[in-house]
């Protein structure tokens, strides 16, 4: 085969890959010869150079030369061959627990061996279980390489002799005709960065030179910075084509109709502020374009993103246009439709209300009202984009909470509304700030309002750590708040894996509450009970009914109940720092001071302390995200672990936190300057993924 062409080939091309590997290979995203070189080593093993075994060390693999002194069987339970070998300096145990006879009989006194693994302490001195080994003539012949051997990542059924001999190949394929994997980063950025060439890279990662120790090769060394660079700008340019192909797909125009929206504006019971309006303005401008709008509007709890997003409905609607919002909860869509029947209800248009709670003729009116165009609003959970649900004329949809959603979900509610050329506009919200570089990253391709103020007349929340062994001075609080007529919230938190557990904490709170505070009327949330119970107490809640809410996070999200301005959150260690801010979010919407009670279990650790003291100091959702960020890596903030929304083969955002403000930069200068290597960089990195990451 000729050399220029083999890194495209198949990965069956090389000698040692049979067809009965390629679905294994896969699994490791494996399927061209050109994959194996980006395929990295996990660890190295040093078998450059022969060790004394006087200067052997526990933990460590070692490649040792050594006659055999002695071999025999034992019989512990089981069979084990026991083997004992020397150089000068000293003995080592080999022990195999599988074992032939033709490999007893050939390891006889006075064979001459070199042998490597890892090197442990036994019963009698250090010994090497299942060594690697070869019986050699003269210690010549003793294996010695001249690089690092490279231990691979594996899957079911693939061994390491296999990867190592085909990146082997691949690595030979390239340095002979190394044009056909172009170093696509230009050489002004190696060198502002001081970044080896692709080659040198990869050369280096796969055989590295044996003064390179494996610490050496660890996610510092340039090598490896280098790649993970090339990778995260493969990303961010990958996220900018996004955005401007979504400028080809029309969408329907929105024209604002002024007589609605003074309609509109006249029924809200308040003013709407600057930066409300101004949002607005930028929504109005995108909707009335031909192209579909994709807006996220980022805006601190309680900063009024509701009434922004139905003022987007309201759009939708004046140009006879449904529009479908989706919440995470029941709970939240429940409140959008309250809200969303008090500002529609001079508008003559059917709300319709879809959660999977609806059952049977209910169920099947509203899907009916829903594909003949009855309904003009859909509100739901993620029962919105089920099959069986077919919109009429969908123009807008509002997504609310996106954090909340996985990326799966959020696109096929938008495939909904798609016909052969136009889409939809797109409104999402979220109150989790996302720091401005991972925003870069992951929402390139999104344009990005946010509602930097909050309505007039709130107080900041009172914040304040107290240790649980505080708990009656507490309750004492909750009674002497009750008196004065407030109301209050206890959340309960729990390991979030377990609901089932994060609920029978909070019946066993209420019930503790509920005896201790007996002239209280005390209710409980959480998110195992049926939605109509939820809504009842809720409801109760809210037209004060009931005086002390006990709740699950359920309430994290959107619950809006002014008059309860005291918030107790047990064990706030266990949730992040944006999330603590998103519940005491809760509070503080009245008039009347508001507080927040962290109450945690002593001793805290100093990173518990100080997340507690950054919630106490600032009430910023931005600058309590960036500390998040800081606090807990990416993957949770961003809530990627669970949604799969950012794959890379080499990068980590957590070790590679250091680059993400450099990449939009290199990336602007490869646009600007080497256009040509864009499509080529998504594709080398990208390849097999971007159906992932559109929104
Ligand atoms: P979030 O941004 O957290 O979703 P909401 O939309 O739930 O916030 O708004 C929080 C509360 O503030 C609601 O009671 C809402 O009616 C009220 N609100 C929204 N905008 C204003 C405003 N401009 N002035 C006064 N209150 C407002
Ligand atoms: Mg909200």
């Amino acid at each position: 085969m000729d050399a220029d062409s083999i890194l495209n080939q198949p990965a069956v091309s090389l000698k040692g890959i049979g067809g009965q590997s390629v679905s294994r290979l896969e699994k490791l995203d494996i399927y061209q010869v050109r994959d194996f070189l980006f395929h990295l080593p996990l660890r190295y093993e040093d078998r450059t150079r022969i060790q004394q075994i006087s200067h052997l060390r526990a933990g460590y693999t070692a490649l040792v030369c050594a006659r055999v002194t002695s071999c025999s069987i034992s019989h512990h339970g089981r069979r084990i061959l026991n083997c004992q070998i020397s150089d000068e300096t000293g003995l080592l145990n080999l022990r195999f627990f599988h074992f032939t006879a033709k490999q007893h009989n050939s390891l006889s006194t006075g064979t001459l061996i070199s042998c490597f693994g890892e090197i442990k302490e036994g019963y009698s001195g250090f010994e090497v279980i299942h060594p690697d080994y070869k019986i050699i003539q003269s210690p010549e012949e003793c294996l010695i390489q001249d690089s690092l051997t490279a231990i691979y990542p594996l899957t079911d059924g693939l061994r390491q002799s296999t990867l190592r001999k085909a990146a082997n190949q691949a690595l030979d394929a390239y340095h002979n005709a190394p044009d056909n994997l172009p170093d696509l980063l230009p050489i002004t950025l190696l060198k502002q960065y001081q970044f080896p060439s692709l080659q040198t890279a990869l050369t280096t990662l796969h055989t590295p030179a044996s003064e390179l120790s494996t610490a050496n090769l660890s996610g510092t060394h340039p090598a490896l910075k280098r790649l993970a660079f090339e990778e995260l700008i493969a990303h961010q340019l990958s996220q900018l084509q996004k955005k401007s192909t979504a400028k080809h797909w029309q969408a329907p125009k929105l024209a604002e109709n002024p007589a609605h929206t003074q309609k509109f504006l006249s029924t809200l019971s308040f003013q709407l502020t600057q930066a409300q309006q101004r949002v607005i303005a930028e929504i109005s401008r995108d909707c009335s374009k031909g192209n579909p709008m994709l807006r996220l509007v980022q805006g601190d709890v309680g900063s009024g993103k509701t009434v922004v997003s139905a003022y987007a409905a309201l759009l939708a609607l004046s140009n006879q246009y449904q529009v479908a919002i989706m919440a995470p909860t029941e709970l939240l869509a429940e409140q959008h439709l309250r809200n969303f029947s008090l500002w529609f209800k001079d508008f003559n248009t059917q709300i319709t209300y879809l959660t999977g709670q609806l059952k049977g003729k209910k169920r099947s009116q509203a899907l009916l009202d829903i594909a003949d165009g009855t309904a003009g609003i859909i509100i739901g959970t993620h029962a919105l984009f089920q099959e069986a649900v077919n919109f009429s004329r969908l123009g807008l949809i509002i997504i609310d909470e996106q954090h909340r959603f996985g990326v799966n979900q959020r696109m096929a509610l938008r495939d909904k509304g798609q016909t052969e050329n136009s889409k939809p506009h797109q409104l999402i919200m979220t109150a989790t700030p996302i720091p401005r570089t991972l925003a870069m990253l992951n929402y390139a391709d999104l344009d990005i309002s946010i509602i930097d103020e909050l309505p007039p007349g709130r107080i900041p929340v009172i914040t304040r750590a107290i240790p649980s062994d505080r708990r009656d001075e507490i309750i004492a609080k909750i009674n002497a708040w009750v008196a004065q007529g407030h109301q209050a919230y206890w959340v309960c938190t729990l390991i979030e894996e377990s609901e089932v557990l994060q609920c029978e904490a909070a019946e066993d709170s209420a019930q503790y509450l509920a005896e201790s505070l007996p002239n209280i009327r005390v209710g409980l949330v959480h998110g195992r009970m049926k939605a109509a119970e939820k809504e009842q107490i809720m409801l109760a809640f809210k037209q004060h009914e009931l005086d002390l809410l006990v709740a699950t996070t359920v309430i994290e999200v959107g619950v809006d109940v002014p008059n309860s301005s005291l918030m107790i959150i047990e064990n706030p260690e266990r949730l992040g720092l944006s999330q603590l801010h998103q519940l005491r979010g809760r509070v503080g919407r009245g008039t009347n001071d508001s507080y927040c009670l962290l109450m945690y279990k002593p001793p805290l650790s100093n990173t518990s302390r100080e997340r507690l003291n950054i919630l106490r100091e600032t009430s910023d959702g931005f600058v309590i995200a960036e500390k998040d960020l800081e606090l807990r890596g990416p993957g949770e903030m961003m809530g990627t672990k669970q949604t799969g929304q950012m794959q890379f083969k080499i990068a980590d955002l957590e070790r590679d936190a250091g680059l993400l403000d450099s990449v939009s930069e290199a990336a602007a200068l490869i646009q600007k300057d080497h256009p040509e290597n864009t499509q080529a960089l998504i594709n080398r990195w990208l390849g097999t993924t971007t159906k992932y990451a559109e929104v």
